[in-house]
């Protein structure tokens, strides 16, 4: 299929994908689907990949720009969990004055550290301001995103998925806790959190209702 007009290019960001900021390989339509264009808030464009923002742009089924953006970014959370995880447990001095020894260690601290500043650089990668020959696009009412610890979430629902993962904490805790505190008190919610990682429905009842106690 033939390719829309391509969106507006700065000089220095020729070559470099829209949405993660790595060498770009291709185009990719958006949105996506013929299905989908009537439902865009601006007009069919293409836009640089790389091949792996590629492959999740295509299986999105999102309308708009922003929303395949934020598409992107919710996939690449997910996918690099891991790595990003190693931001939240670990400084980066830490690692290094770490004395676990072994070969398999020795390797995780030269590329850990490196692995989370990728996996977070491409999470945060803002892009550019976007315009079609010249025109900026209409920008549609962005479902705020959420920031915590460096990293920048889609929502405040996807960073509480990732720190559910990363800390193996109590699927219900952590929500509960964001939803009476508010997300201001989110790292609060998540040290609470890290303390009761095995706990019965009546504790957390208990666990929630001691907390909202407290900050009230
Ligand atoms: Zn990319």
């Amino acid at each position: 299929m033939a390719n829309y007009s391509q969106i507006d290019i700065p000089f220095d960001a020729r070559y470099t994908c829209l949405f993660c900021g790595e060498p770009s390989s291709d185009v990719v339509n958006i949105p996506f689907s013929v299905d989908d264009i009537n439902k865009a808030p601006h007009e069919p464009l293409s836009v640089p990949t790389c091949t792996e923002c590629q492959l999740v742009v295509k299986k999105a089924r999102c309308q708009s720009i922003h929303q395949y953006r934020n598409a992107v970014k919710a996939a690449l959370t997910r996918k690099y969990q891991k790595a990003l995880s190693i931001g939240s447990n670990w400084t980066e001095q830490e690692l290094q004055e770490s004395e676990f020894e072994g070969a398999a260690f020795e390797g995780f601290k030269r590329s850990a550290w490196m692995m989370y500043t990728i996996a977070k650089e491409r999470i945060n990668y803002s892009g550019w301001p976007l315009s079609l020959d010249g025109v900026p696009l209409a920008a549609d009412e962005e479902a705020g995103g959420f920031k915590f610890d460096g990293t920048e979430f889609v929502s405040v629902e996807h960073a509480i998925e990732h720190y559910i993962k990363t800390f193996h904490l109590d699927a219900i805790l952590l929500p509960e806790l964001v939803k009476y505190l508010g997300k201001d008190k989110f790292g609060y919610a998540v040290r609470v959190s890290r303390l009761y990682l095995n706990v019965s429905a009546a504790e957390r009842t208990q666990i929630v209702a001691d907390i909202v106690e407290r900050q009230a």
